[in-house]
């Protein structure tokens, strides 16, 4: 066996003390935000009106290559961080694969997902312009989970819309965020104007991201002293999570090793904006080679079958136009099992990137995503959340190709979370009732029917 460890840990004191931008390295930038009414750039003051002042200026900032990540927020990070990165030689053995299989874990924490990386952030700017509290929205639940954790260490309040069809099948997620101290609607809700407009449309309807995201944009537009924060998508979201990639670099560097290929699953875009976040700097500049690729569902491909275009980011119509790649603001995915991979859209840094072929994307079925987790489970010992599982599926495909020609590729992946909640999807898994949902074209045209005319 090698002598490169089963885990690599950074100390403490090596920790980032700063964020990186990759938006300062690309010299296409992502397309701004657009105000949906005057199709201007949204300006940093009609950000403000929905957003916290500092993130606004992280929103818009495409010039500084690092920003530095205030003392409270690294005092935070430390009580989860850093996170292990992991050389998978349980998964290596049992594949049979040459290759070298690392995988950064990023479900070491209550909320079990990368998400606490940015909410802690989100939350702080918050609390630091005096706000009394935060509202925002959750498809599985991991998103207000971990801003729930966020905002009692900083005694904010907040305000969770939960995607109807979660808050019913995961009644422990929702206890969890009640637990921290925040208030769970499932939505579509009868509490806002957009709800209620969405319900009549759609009577019965299970709801989604993009409804959720109006709910929670009018609430915190309507009340005195609350802001709106959001998940995943944005580039304030990205540069947050680029702590996790800044993390994967220092820990590779220490082992003197450089991965071939990266690996991460897509649903707005964040953790894999973050995990590459370094190693697309060096790509940008020319300093570096790597393969990188975006694993996503089949049932909601906005990479390999969206159009590149600009876009309502919620499906009440209330958020600015972002350009992304996207399956329509009006595409409500079928329910499967990833909640946090059901969003139309996709980061505009990512779409930008990806745009500029320098990055890859690639569909999978829900089905082969469990047979991954469950071999995963089985050999690494961690019971991967079903979103992660995209990942790990693409991981060990490309894995078994190394077989195939011998070749020894270091492959590196993002394990984002945990799936102890997601126990549901394991029954239908494990009784053999599971299915594979792929939209049709017609589905798909539904969508794009819906696109604004930029
Ligand atoms: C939310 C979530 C994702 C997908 O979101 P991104 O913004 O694309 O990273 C992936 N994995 C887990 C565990 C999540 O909670």
């Amino acid at each position: 066996m090698s002598n490169i460890p089963y885990k690599t840990y950074l100390e403490e004191s090596e920790m980032p003390k700063q964020w990186y931008n990759v938006r300062a390295d690309m010299k296409n930038k992502p397309a701004p935000l657009l105000n949906p009414g005057t199709l201007k750039p949204m300006t940093a003051e009609e950000l403000s009106v929905v957003f916290c002042d500092e993130l606004v200026q992280q929103e818009l900032n495409d010039t500084d290559a690092y920003i530095d990540i205030p003392e409270e927020i690294r005092e935070f990070y430390k009580m989860y961080r850093p996170s292990p990165l992991v050389r998978a030689y349980c998964l290596e053995k049992a594949l049979g694969t040459p290759a070298k299989i690392y995988y950064k874990f990023e479900g070491n924490n209550t909320s079990g997902s990368h998400k606490l990386n940015s909410a802690i952030a989100q939350a702080y700017y918050a609390k630091k312009q005096g706000l009394k509290g935060v509202t925002t929205e959750t498809g599985a639940g991991q998103w207000g989970t971990a801003l729930s954790m966020a905002c009692a260490y900083f005694g904010l309040d907040c305000k969770v819309f939960m995607v109807k069809v979660s808050y019913e099948q995961k009644p422990f997620r929702r206890e969890v965020m009640r637990t921290y101290g925040a208030s769970v609607t499932p939505s579509p809700s009868e509490t806002t104007n957009v709800g209620r407009k969405i319900l009549a449309e759609h009577p019965g309807t299970t709801g989604s991201l993009g409804c959720a995201i109006s709910e929670a944009v009018e609430v915190a537009v309507g009340s005195e002293g609350y802001r709106y924060v959001l998940g995943s998508v944005l580039n304030q979201v990205l540069l947050h999570q680029s702590v996790i990639g800044l993390e994967c670099k220092a820990a590779f560097d220490k082992i003197g090793v450089k991965p071939d290929m990266i690996i991460g699953c897509a649903g707005g875009g964040s953790n894999l904006g973050g995990l590459i976040a370094p190693f697309m700097g060096e790509k940008l500049r020319g300093e570096a080679d790597y393969r990188i690729i975006a694993v996503e569902p089949a049932s909601c491909p906005s990479f390999t079958r969206g159009r590149y275009a600009y876009d309502f980011c919620d499906t009440g119509m209330v958020c600015p136009l972002a350009k992304m790649y996207t399956l329509g603001s009006g595409f409500i995915p079928s329910p499967n099992h990833a909640g946090g991979l059901r969003y139309h859209g996709m980061s505009s840094t990512l779409s930008q990137l990806y745009d500029d072929k320098l990055m890859e994307a690639r569909s999978v079925e829900q089905t082969s995503v469990f047979e991954a987790a469950q071999f995963f489970a089985r050999t690494e010992g961690i019971l991967p959340a079903p979103e992660s599982s995209h990942a790990i599926r693409a991981a060990m495909d490309e894995a078994i190709k190394c077989k195939e020609t011998g070749e020894e590729k270091t492959i590196l992946f993002g394990l984002t979370g945990t799936g102890y909640f997601d126990m549901v999807a394991y029954q239908k898994f494990n009784d053999g009732e599971m299915t594979d949902y792929i939209p049709t074209d017609e589905d798909l045209a539904k969508g794009f029917a819906g696109l604004p005319k930029v």
